[in-house]
């Protein structure tokens, strides 16, 4: 089958310390100091063969995210810009949907013919973490399209118990192409979705949200916002395109934050009350987090879903005196939160759909990683 590989010299930084546990499973744990040289290449690999517990999915569409785009650019010594868990070579792509084309020998949950979607992260459900009920912290995790197969494939096998059916999406869009479209964009928005509810605990209907930045995430996160009662949704994004998408997926107000100071607008929206809920989906946080500080309301919450490896200043007197709350979120799986966003797309209050403004085939997929990272779109989708 045709898939795209990403291939990369396993260099480490001269200042990375290598652990033993890197050494013996070949994952670097922070991909951009060891990874250097990528290569992607749409390429013919052999089929995946489904295990006993998969089912085989063939894939349907799959979204280009900004991690994919942190594999194509490089910094200036070659080195990937993607700072998390990989081990290549590896077929890229993690947020899909596909149709069940054979299943393994124990699977009963799924059969030939379904339409799912399926978390990225593969928990092993064995750990401490995962007994505990945080799936999203596994310590032996596996990640579709960084570790293991990704879906910028035509098949991809992958254990039955991380798919979720999509028939009640279809149901609602009286579409199989739109459904799977739909389903692609469930993994970005579950990751979203994770960081507003189960993390930070979400906020009151009639509460003031602010969303800084409104790629992928940020978009998802003001329709959640939006859909979920929120009484004032306020974007901060720098791309005039994505600003405009923002309030197409239900933000009152899209702001350029250089030509603006987000927190003086936030202030006056508020009428001085300030913001009950920020979300962090920028990951520039040296820049965001400040002006979320200075716009906190008695209360309020912050939580960082955008990532970015460095360390940021904050005056914690402001919790304090402003009884504020910061939370880090990572990951989608858990909770709920798949089936969940899966519903409320199946109700119509959350139409992800609109943020896919431009669809490719697969043997162009290098060409669609590299329009991503124009920032212009809200999400490329390839469709294999
Ligand atoms: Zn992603
Ligand atoms: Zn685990």
């Amino acid at each position: 089958m045709k898939a795209l590989v990403l291939d990369a010299k396993w260099e480490p930084r001269p200042d990375y310390t290598v652990t033993p546990w890197e050494k013996e499973t070949g994952k670097a744990i922070t991909g951009s100091s060891v990874w250097r040289h990528p290569q992607l290449n749409v390429q013919t690999v052999a089929d995946p063969t489904p295990g006993p517990d998969d089912v085989l999915l063939q894939v349907k569409a799959c979204g280009v995210c900004g991690s994919d785009i942190h594999f194509y650019e490089k910094d200036k010594d070659d080195y990937i810009l993607y700072p998390g868990l990989t081990k290549f070579p590896t077929t890229t792509g993690h947020e899909f949907s596909g149709e069940v084309v054979a299943v393994g020998k124990q699977v009963k949950t799924l059969k030939v013919g379904d339409m799912v979607t399926a978390e990225e992260m593969i928990w092993c459900g064995y750990c401490t973490p995962c007994r505990n009920g945080f799936p999203n912290h596994c310590e032996n995790l596996e990640e579709i399209g960084f570790t293991i197969p990704g879906a910028f494939a035509e098949y991809l096998a992958i254990g039955a118990k991380y798919c979720w059916k999509l028939d009640a999406i279809a149901e609602r869009y009286g579409s199989k192409e739109k459904a799977y479209e739909a389903g692609s964009v469930v993994e970005p928005t579950s990751v979203a979705y994770n960081g507003i509810f189960p993390r930070a605990g979400g906020f009151a209907p009639g509460a003031f949200t602010a969303i800084f930045g409104a790629g992928p995430i940020g978009l998802a996160s003001i329709a959640l916002c939006r859909a979920s009662g929120a009484g004032l949704v306020v974007a901060f994004e720098v791309s005039e395109n994505r600003r405009a998408i923002a309030k197409k997926l239900g933000a009152d107000y899209a702001y350029d934050p250089r030509t603006v100071v987000p927190h003086q607008v936030l202030m006056e929206l508020t009428k001085g009350e300030g913001v009950d809920f920020c979300v962090e989906a920028a990951g520039a946080p040296t820049k965001t987090i400040p002006e979320m500080e200075k716009a906190l309301a008695i209360n309020g919450k912050i939580v960082q879903i955008g990532r970015a490896a460095e360390r940021v200043p904050m005056y914690l007197e402001t919790l304090q005196v402003r009884r504020g709350q910061v939370y880090g979120a990572q990951g989608h799986s858990g909770d709920a939160i798949f089936p969940s966003v899966i519903r409320m797309m199946a109700s119509g209050r959350l139409d992800m759909t609109q943020m896919i403004t431009a669809r490719y085939d697969l043997p162009k997929t290098v060409e669609a990683i590299a329009a991503s990272g124009e920032r212009f779109h809200g999400k490329i989708t390839v469709k294999p």
